[in-house]
């Protein structure tokens, strides 16, 4: 990948993607330091980290000044990707305080120790900077339609002031940057608790339990399997482009929440019932990302279907559910 400096720095590298992430670039050789809370990170995923040749843990919050275990070794690290935030709605709206600043303060901690490293940044941003969308599907030009009173700002104003930062340090030269958005992303080692959508329905089915429709179900999303989301990410990272506009990587196919049930339904035979609870304040009706940039810049496109996608995730869901079963039950 010609980097002249080989480590690489990833924050929130506990996480679901940021997990798949250390595991795709310690497949390939590379030495990765992981920097994280924990505050969302699900111990298995950390488990299945340490240990490995090239891989170092510490464990910090990047709203505090990085710590020493990090700052020392600024002169090594040649890439930082930033993707330290709880994603999941209830989850980031438990301490909406500090995700803000993990976002804002956060990010500059980082973008400082980009730039003091000579490495090149990479943050991950999302589809929400979008908001509730008016235009559709998303293209990256689009500047969105956010709320930025309500529950969800803290994370959508957030990113989007992760954005600003991060475009504020490319523009004055201080790093070289690349920005993506993630739109909803899925797949196995996503913590069963996380309370967003897949999750909840395939463990609900699993379960027995009934599965839960937020409003009546007709608001869209599109998902896109993790592996397709990494492959995203290092294409980016690796890309030899000006870094200066973002990039929407997603999978376009749109789905209505109540095709998403009557899919988890099908494809795991279950027998809950499908029913409606209250839709959240300022939940998106529709969401598809445009992704003829990534298309054209990174020559990327999802290759896994849902329908794949969502039984490879189902059978680890299962495993991992009876897994605590059986721990529950020693
Ligand atoms: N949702 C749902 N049932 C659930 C969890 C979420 O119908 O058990 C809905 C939610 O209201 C939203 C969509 O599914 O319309 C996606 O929600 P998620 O929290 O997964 O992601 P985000 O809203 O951040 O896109």
């Amino acid at each position: 990948m010609g980097r002249s400096k080989p480590v690489t720095l990833i924050a929130g590298g506990a996480g679901f993607i940021g997990s798949h992430l250390c595991l795709r670039l310690l497949g390939e050789g590379h030495e990765v330091i992981c920097i994280d809370n924990l505050q969302t990170a699900l111990p298995s995923n950390l488990g299945r980290l340490k240990g490995r040749p090239g891989f170092t843990f510490v464990e910090a919050d990047i709203v505090q000044p990085l710590p020493e275990a990090v700052t020392a070794r600024a002169g090594e690290i040649g890439r930082v990707y930033n993707l330290a935030c709880p994603a999941s709605p209830p989850l980031y709206q438990i301490d909406p305080e500090h995700t803000m600043l993990t976002n804002v303060v956060g990010t500059n901690n980082l973008l400082r120790l980009a730039e003091k490293s000579g490495a090149r940044f990479f943050l991950a941003s999302t589809s929400e900077v979008y908001g509730d969308p008016e235009v559709h599907p998303q293209q990256e030009e689009y500047r969105g339609w956010v709320n930025c009173t309500g529950p969800r700002a803290c994370y959508d104003e957030g990113k989007r002031a992760a954005e600003t930062l991060t475009f504020d340090y490319a523009r004055t030269g201080r790093a070289e940057v690349r920005v993506i958005r993630i739109f909803n992303t899925y797949g196995p080692h996503m913590s069963p608790d996380d309370g967003r959508v897949v999750s909840n329905m395939l463990c609900q089915a699993i379960q027995g339990d009934d599965i839960t429709i937020y409003g009546d179900g007709t608001q869209t999303r599109s998902f896109c399997y993790v592996s397709d989301m990494v492959d995203g990410f290092v294409r980016l990272m690796e890309a030899e482009i000006d870094g200066t506009e973002p990039v929407n990587i997603g999978n376009p196919v749109e789905l209505s929440m109540q095709e998403l049930a009557d899919e988890v339904v099908r494809l795991t035979g279950a027998r809950s019932r499908i029913v409606y609870r209250p839709l959240p304040i300022d939940d998106p009706r529709r969401r598809r990302p445009d992704i003829a940039r990534a298309k054209a810049l990174l020559d990327w496109e999802p290759r896994v279907p849902l329908r794949e996608g969502l039984t490879q995730t189902y059978h680890w869901f299962a495993e991992e559910l009876g897994r605590a079963e059986r721990v529950k039950a020693a």
